[in-house]
């Protein structure tokens, strides 16, 4: 048995304001005057903003607005770092997200790709980065995907959405600064709030739980529970625990897996571009077979903040389409195997799936 030896972020600040660090922060690691700091910000902060005027460009800085629609595809990663390389005669010194998982998966897999040849779709999958990537920051503007802390960028390809999962990944420096979270939407609030939550019941339910995942999972379980169903907390209390629930949820899930909900999620937004926060819920609300107690909990939470999620998404899907996502969720074997266990096939199977589908 061989243990996995994965890298963690190396640098964290945490506190309200700490945004006001960022400068002082990159300061030492910026190469010169021609190599400049790229920043990805999500475009919700576009314009005279609050966070972004906080944002001091120098020299060549420069600030790139991303849509956040749809999720990363490898073309748009691979589009971005062409332009990079086009406009900059020198490497960058580094790349900074600001934004939620969109926005830090972007940073993270332009990254990576500025030191790689190739596309970004050669990379997805398993440890295929042959080169460590160039310095990235991550600042999460929303919390729940666990993105900041994680091994992994999930991007949507020509053939496959699955993320580059590697040990440059992770980002060099985080900064969580729980304030920059309090314009977000309530909805909003909640699907990605539940995808923390989910993370943590697919990882405490998994067979691959040790006593690692198990110990920020329950933290991240538990913060969650006192945030989305607790007495009142006041709005500042309750942003910053779910910035940190966020930030343990993806330390249970890098020494476990993920499960059925994600699986069968990525199919959805595979084929119908369904968001990765929203996708989980609508998968999540239909899986009580194989999470009773989470989906009960989830169904309690969905009702006390009177969450409606989108219903019959999958009612006017041909054979062919179903078929596509099947395949999809299929392919994520580990997920797979976690959730099941090594002789996951013997129960799911295509039409399992399908019944599954058809419900939401
Ligand atoms: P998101 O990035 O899709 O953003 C959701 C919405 O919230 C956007 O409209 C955005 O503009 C808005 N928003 C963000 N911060 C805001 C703020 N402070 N004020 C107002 N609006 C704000 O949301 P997400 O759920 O954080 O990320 C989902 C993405 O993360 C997916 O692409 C998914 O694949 C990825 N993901 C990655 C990992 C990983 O480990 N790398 C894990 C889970 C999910
Ligand atoms: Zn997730």
């Amino acid at each position: 048995m061989s243990y996995k030896n994965f890298p963690m972020v190396s640098h964290v600040v945490y506190g309200r304001g700490s945004f006001n660090q960022l400068d002082e922060i990159i300061s030492p690691k910026r190469n010169g005057r021609e190599a400049p700091f790229i920043y990805f910000v999500d475009d919700v902060f576009k314009g005279n903003h609050w966070l972004t005027s906080r944002i001091s460009l120098s020299y060549k800085d420069k600030i790139i607005y991303v849509p956040t629609k749809e999720e990363p595809k490898t073309s748009q990663i691979d589009q971005l770092v062409q332009d990079i390389i086009l406009e900059f005669s020198i490497r960058p010194s580094g790349i900074i997200g600001i934004g939620g998982g969109i926005v830090l998966d972007i940073a993270k897999a332009v990254s990576i790709m500025l030191t790689n040849e190739g596309e970004s779709k050669d990379y997805q999958g398993w440890d295929l980065v042959k080169n460590p990537a160039i310095y990235h920051l991550g600042i999460p503007t929303i919390s729940g995907t666990g993105a900041e802390v994680s091994r992994t960028t999930i991007l949507t390809g020509p053939e496959r959405k699955l993320g580059i999962n590697s040990d440059f990944t992770p980002f060099d420096q985080v900064i969580l600064d729980p304030e920059l979270t309090k314009d977000v939407p309530k909805d909003q609030w909640f699907y990605t709030g539940m995808d923390c939550f989910i993370h943590c019941v697919e990882s405490l339910n998994g067979t691959y739980l040790n006593a690692f995942s198990q110990s920020y999972g329950e933290k991240a379980f538990d913060i969650c529970k006192e945030v989305f169903l607790g007495d009142i907390l006041s709005t500042e209390v309750s942003q910053d625990k779910l910035m940190m629930a966020s930030w343990h949820g993806g330390m249970s899930i890098a020494y476990s897996q993920v499960g059925v909900a994600h699986a069968m999620s990525y199919g959805l937004g595979y084929l119908l571009g369904v968001k990765h926060g929203i996708g989980n819920c609508i998968v999540f609300d239909h899986l009580e077979d194989y999470y009773p107690e989470g989906v009960k909990l989830f169904k309690e939470m969905k009702e006390k903040h009177s969450i409606k999620l989108p219903k019959d998404i999958c009612a006017d899907l041909g054979e062919e389409e179903l078929d596509i996502m099947i395949n999809v969720a299929l392919s994520l074997e580990p997920l797979w195997e976690n959730a099941i266990g090594k002789k996951w096939k013997e129960t799911i199977t295509p039409d399992t799936l399908k019944e599954l589908y058809l419900k939401m």
